[in-house]
């Protein structure tokens, strides 16, 4: 399975004059396909490596695939979340989601108030978004740089390396692969796998 550049749920003209055909065109069809086409043929590249044994620069290929697959999803997000208004775009939030932001912002501007002023301090290439932490229960306005997805929103994490000096400094001095092999020693794959029984099971 590959990725692959979703269809708007809208005309392209449909998100008038907010947003105009020609510029949801180049937006859709030119940098989200573009953000698809690279996660796909680094997806390639791997996996020749893995057939032919080629070794391959594993701190580009990694920040490339973030970086593309994070396009490729948070615009696949963007899409999904608008919508025109005479299909329902716009207004004020009911349901859960109104409960929920009036409860942490007080009021629905208020709400209004602190995500547009957090997409505007964005510095340079970046998002605003509004996740639900699951620790806290509590939705949160978080900034992301560029596409890296460092808070994942609607991702759970199955497994971490902390990989900081702090994490093996002490132990292994400047011998981080010895640490980093020797990890695998206590990697507690029952706890994977539950993680993963979390997300198969649709638990959110
Ligand atoms: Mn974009």
């Amino acid at each position: 399975m590959k990725y692959s550049l979703p269809e708007l749920p809208y005309g392209y003209g449909d998100l008038s004059p907010f947003l105009s055909e020609a510029l949801l065109r180049i937006h859709h069809d030119g940098h989200h396909q573009k953000y698809v086409n690279q996660a796909n043929s680094l997806l390639e590249k791997l996996e020749k490596a893995r057939s032919d044994g080629t070794v391959l620069n594993m701190k580009c290929e990694p920040q490339a695939l973030a970086f593309n697959v994070g396009g490729h999803i948070m615009h696949s997000l963007y899409w999904e979340n608008m919508a025109p208004t005479s299909s329902g775009g716009g207004g004020t939030p009911g349901g859960r989601i109104g409960d929920v932001l009036d409860k942490e912002f007080g009021s629905y501007e208020r709400f209004v108030k602190e995500f547009t002023e957090t997409a505007n301090a964005v510095e340079s290439s970046g998002w605003a978004v509004l996740t639900f932490c699951m620790h806290t229960k509590r939705p949160l306005i978080i900034q992301i740089k560029d596409h890296h997805l460092f808070a994942v929103p609607d991702q759970r994490i199955l497994l971490v390396m902390d990989v900081w000096e702090h994490a093996y400094y002490l132990d292994y001095r400047n011998e981080k692969a010895r640490y980093t092999s020797g990890f695998w020693n206590v990697v507690n794959w029952g706890m994977v796998d539950q993680r993963l029984e979390k997300i198969l099971d649709g638990d959110r």
